[in-house]
């Protein structure tokens, strides 16, 4: 069984054979059928988020597959289902969960730290967020798995593992954007594209998309946007006011994780308007936003995690948002590509040259 190994930050990635070291009571092996590259994958390949001991370390938690064998004490799916892989496990027993909380339940740490790959000399590789879905298969807790049953190509069923959740949940579960609203998304990767979507989908009156990529902002528009701002061209915060007759937009996204750019956000909303953080920053940093936004024009800013999605009812519910052609994830797919290309689906995303590459697999 072959996985893409990160033997350290930065160093190409390698191809290797790996075991598993034996299935625990509520795990589940899964035979990988399609995995999105999202960005948090190259953030901690280039060692933003964590310690150099977490590596070696399999990356892909944007994942899609069949469950080829369950533990003793699985109850959630059985062999021959499909499951999408949810980012954050739902034990469905602890103080979060029991609030309806799941994106916080308090089973991660164990959950992420689950025993991973063993490779071929012994040594053993961590499974990022204990999924590790840039291998031909993979073996999770139970309670990461959604049993789905969809048409929908698995490729694209991938995505909602993770950036299609994360951003169009930000838009309809934390920031509850509401009909005719303006908006604005800064960072339209995989997850700011799917903001665009959910706050279509919400019914905002006036979408602007915020990238310096020219091939982000013309996809923009395909998703929902009705303006388009090249930050590098023209100051975003300028033409934000210029165009909302001076006051700033009701709901702001930030989702690039620049801390410059956080304060762009918060600096383009209106009196009373939303900002809401998506973005991933790296480990430590701050934002510093205006202390008189707060106090004189009553701004406020959310945190936004995993599209505040509760994953048992929402991932299935966005699929069947696919299925009906209200949500279009079949744009979001720019590649379709093997295990071995994943250092070129990395370059590519460091080059704003697609908005997802999906590692797919017979
Ligand atoms: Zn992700
Ligand atoms: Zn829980």
């Amino acid at each position: 069984m072959r996985a893409a190994i990160a033997v350290r930050p930065n160093e190409r990635i390698v191809i290797e054979d790996v075991n598993f070291g034996g299935l625990g009571d509520r795990e589940v092996r899964i035979r990988t059928r399609a995995c999105g590259v999202c960005h948090s994958d190259l953030s901690y390949h280039e060692g933003k988020n964590g310690p150099a001991e977490m590596f070696p370390m399999v990356y892909g938690h944007e994942a899609v597959g069949e469950v080829v064998e369950t533990g003793s004490a699985v109850s959630r799916c059985k062999v021959g289902d499909i499951v999408v892989v949810s980012l954050f496990p739902v034990c469905g027993e602890c103080w979060h969960c029991q609030r309806g909380e799941s994106q916080h339940c308090e089973t991660f740490g164990l959950v992420a730290t689950s025993q991973g790959f063993l490779r071929e000399d012994g040594s053993r590789a961590l499974a990022l967020a204990g999924i590790g879905a840039f291998a031909e298969e993979f073996q999770i807790s139970e309670t990461l798995a959604v049993p789905i049953r969809t048409d929908v190509p698995l490729e694209q069923v991938a995505l909602v593992g993770c950036g299609v959740t994360t951003g169009v949940g930000a838009a309809l579960w934390t920031a509850q954007v509401t009909p005719g609203s303006t908006v604005a998304i800064f960072g339209c990767g995989g997850v700011g594209q799917s903001v665009v979507q959910g706050a279509r989908l919400a019914g905002a009156g006036r979408i602007f998309a915020v990238d310096p990529a020219p091939l982000k902002r013309q996809v923009a528009q395909q998703f929902g946007a009705t303006d388009l701002i090249d930050p590098i061209a023209q100051d975003p915060v300028e033409a934000l006011r210029e165009a909302t007759d001076a006051r700033g937009v009701d709901f702001a996204f930030e989702v690039t994780g620049i801390p410059a750019v956080a304060q762009q956000v918060f600096a383009s909303l209106r009196r009373r308007g939303i900002m809401v953080a998506v973005g991933m920053p790296p480990a430590g940093s701050d934002y510093i936003l205006s202390g008189r936004g707060f106090f004189a024009e009553e701004k406020q800013v959310r945190g936004s995690l995993y599209g505040s999605a509760q994953s048992r009812y929402h991932l299935p519910m966005l699929i069947g948002l696919a299925e009906s052609g209200k949500l279009d994830l079949a744009s979001m797919v720019s590649r379709k590509i093997g295990l071995e290309d994943i250092n070129e689906a990395f370059d590519a995303m460091r080059n704003g040259e697609v908005i997802r590459s999906v590692i797919t697999f017979d």
